[in-house]
């Protein structure tokens, strides 16, 4: 036998564990928390050098260490350019839409939408002048809402809750020919684990770093990441101003400063350095997490749509999914860890459970259901909450790290 070759990158599990981890004598084996809202010049000089390039230390509000090396390890476990980490996902989504969008512009959704993001297109992006089309994820859907002014096609991967996969490719190429960009939040993908949109053509990746990055319910956090190979040159936000453009002036990486710009030093909503360090103590799990969480969903999955009292069962890798072939090609290594299923009495099934819990998470250790009707989608109008997949029978399941004879044993006895 030959011995292994070096693999350049070093794969995921590799990388998950040592990217921002500092080598040398006396250095810390994790990464350090530092506690600072400000760091230290010793000259006028490094202050006035420093304010004009902005490429150091100065002040935790544009950059803070311990956030840098989460969102290094971010960048190379998406297979990206750059990272901007935030305080939430909510704020890596209208850091995400805004970095390409301004009063006038139009976004092209996807109707299976996390109810913030809807929440932000229905409620927010229309007092700064960005309207939005909300569509079913397919290419003809897609394609047929795309107009003159709109810059960012938006899609989720795997959607929620119906747990649809998109057909990312398709979606770039559409995107792109209409001058737009792809956004990708791949939030149940974990960072760069079941898929990575930016391999598939996607320009911006976005995660809830609260979710399966985090993955023990203990934290909040939320990111973006740009590839290399986007085209703004469509794009007035970053070629108007000419040779002083956003474009000529920072190049290829234009997308990924103003989103730090945008989301960090102009609008605040900074990741604090506690949570990146348990964020990044996190992501050195997330393979070992997702492997068993996707092996247990998968099994549940099977099980419930064998039972009698169970109604519609939507998990992507089940053989009945509308978007079984789509999971197959996008989500190889297994797809995700939530499953919606219809129970005929919501109420009745969520008051006996006795080992899951009743939390509107996702991601964590511990399996979560919810009632999204109620909850998580409760504040949409109807026929939007149908669009996504919900109806009021609908019972969206977390699945988390507990054994899975267990859990079934649970979801057995409340369904009896
Ligand atoms: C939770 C979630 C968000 C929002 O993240 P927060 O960290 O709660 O702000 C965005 N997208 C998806 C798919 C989510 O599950």
């Amino acid at each position: 036998m030959t011995d292994p070759v070096p693999q350049d990158p070093p794969a995921y599990e590799t990388q998950a564990v040592q990217v921002g981890i500092p080598r040398g004598l006396g250095e810390t084996v994790g990464i350090p928390v530092h506690a600072a809202a400000g760091f230290q010049f010793e000259t006028l000089e490094q202050g006035a050098e420093e304010f004009q390039l902005g490429q150091g230390l100065s002040y935790a509000r544009i950059q803070n260490p311990t956030v840098r090396a989460l969102e290094e390890r971010l960048t190379a476990l998406e297979g990206g350019a750059a990272t901007v980490a935030l305080a939430t996902g909510q704020a890596a989504t209208i850091t995400a839409i805004m970095s390409v969008c301004r009063a006038g512009d139009h976004v092209v959704a996807s109707s299976s939408l996390f109810g913030g993001t809807a929440g932000l297109l229905n409620n927010v992006l229309p007092l700064m002048g960005v309207t939005a089309t909300v569509v079913p994820n397919t290419p003809d859907d897609v394609r047929g809402a795309m107009r003159e002014n709109t810059r960012l096609v938006w899609a989720e991967i795997i959607g929620n809750p119906a747990g649809d996969v998109p057909d990312l490719r398709a979606l770039a190429d559409i995107a792109h020919a209409g001058g737009a960009v792809l956004g990708v939040d791949a939030t149940w993908a974990g960072p760069g684990y079941l898929c990575r949109p930016l391999e598939h053509g996607a320009d911006i990746v976005t995660h809830s770093l609260t979710k399966w990055a985090g993955g023990h319910g203990t934290v909040m956090g939320g990111s973006v990441t740009v590839g290399e190979g986007h085209d703004l040159t469509r794009n007035a936000i970053y070629t108007e101003g000419g040779d002083q453009s956003l474009l000529a002036v920072r190049g290829v990486n234009a997308l990924a400063w103003r989103q730090r710009w945008f989301g960090a030093h102009q609008l605040g909503m900074v990741l604090s350095p506690h949570s990146a360090f348990l964020l990044a103590q996190g992501l050195e799990t997330v393979a070992l997490r997702m492997d068993r969480e996707c092996a247990t969903a998968l099994s549940l999955a099977q099980w419930l749509e064998s039972h009698p009292a169970v109604g519609r069962v939507s998990y992507p890798g089940l053989e009945s999914s509308p978007w079984h072939a789509l999971a197959r090609t996008y989500l190889p290594r297994g797809q995700g860890a939530v499953l919606t299923f219809e129970v005929p009495d919501p109420a009745r099934f969520l008051a006996r459970l006795k080992v899951l819990r009743i939390v509107p998470n996702l991601g964590d250790s511990r399996t979560l259901v919810v009632h999204p009707w109620t909850t998580t989608h409760g504040r949409l109008p109807e026929a939007t909450r149908r669009a996504a997949g919900v109806t009021p029978s609908t019972i969206r399941m977390s699945v988390g790290l507990e054994a899975p004879g267990d859990l079934q044993a649970d979801l057995a006895q409340a369904l009896a």
